[in-house]
């Protein structure tokens, strides 16, 4: 159990780390101010986690290194894929939502699998960073759901 933690710790930091560099081309495709500004916020937010996960591979007594997690490399390209296409301002901003939704929603996957796998094996410390990374996953996907549906999917509309 404690080595599929550590590989599933592995995977998740490499896509936090590839997360990082696609925020900032999403920030340059986006036209609404309000959702750059929660892909930038979230853009800071996530070079915080990857150093919790620093912390996290500290307290496990592993090296932090990454495995290629393929998944988050395929979302990533489906988003870059969108980006290219020419679109309707408010239309590419609806699928950039799409696409970051789509990279939220696997990262709570991968948060709340390793969490539970620490609270398994006692590991309470572990458990506690990687609860405060999965919240604020879960608040950024909220938050996208919001900007969709009160702004960005209204404009796409007209
Ligand atoms: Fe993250
Ligand atoms: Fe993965
Ligand atoms: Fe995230």
């Amino acid at each position: 159990m404690k080595d599929l933690l550590i590989h599933e710790l592995k995977d998740i930091y490499n896509a936090e780390q590839q997360i990082t560099k696609a925020l900032p081309k999403m920030m340059e495709a986006c036209s609404s101010d309000r959702l750059r500004m929660a892909f930038e916020d979230h853009f800071k937010v996530t070079e915080k986690q990857i150093q919790r996960l620093d912390k996290v591979f500290e307290m496990v007594g592993e090296k932090a290194t990454g495995e290629k997690c393929k998944a988050m490399e395929g979302i990533i390209k489906e988003c870059e894929s969108m980006m290219s296409e020419r679109a309707d301002k408010s239309v590419m901003d609806a699928a950039l939502i799409a696409c970051a939704q789509r990279v939220e929603h696997y990262e709570i996957a991968a948060y709340g699998t390793v969490r539970t796998y620490a609270n398994q094996l006692g590991m309470q410390d572990v458990v506690k960073q990687l609860e405060m990374t999965l919240k604020e996953e879960k608040q950024t996907d909220a938050l996208l759901t919001e900007i969709a549906e009160q702004a960005v999917n209204i404009k796409a509309e007209r």
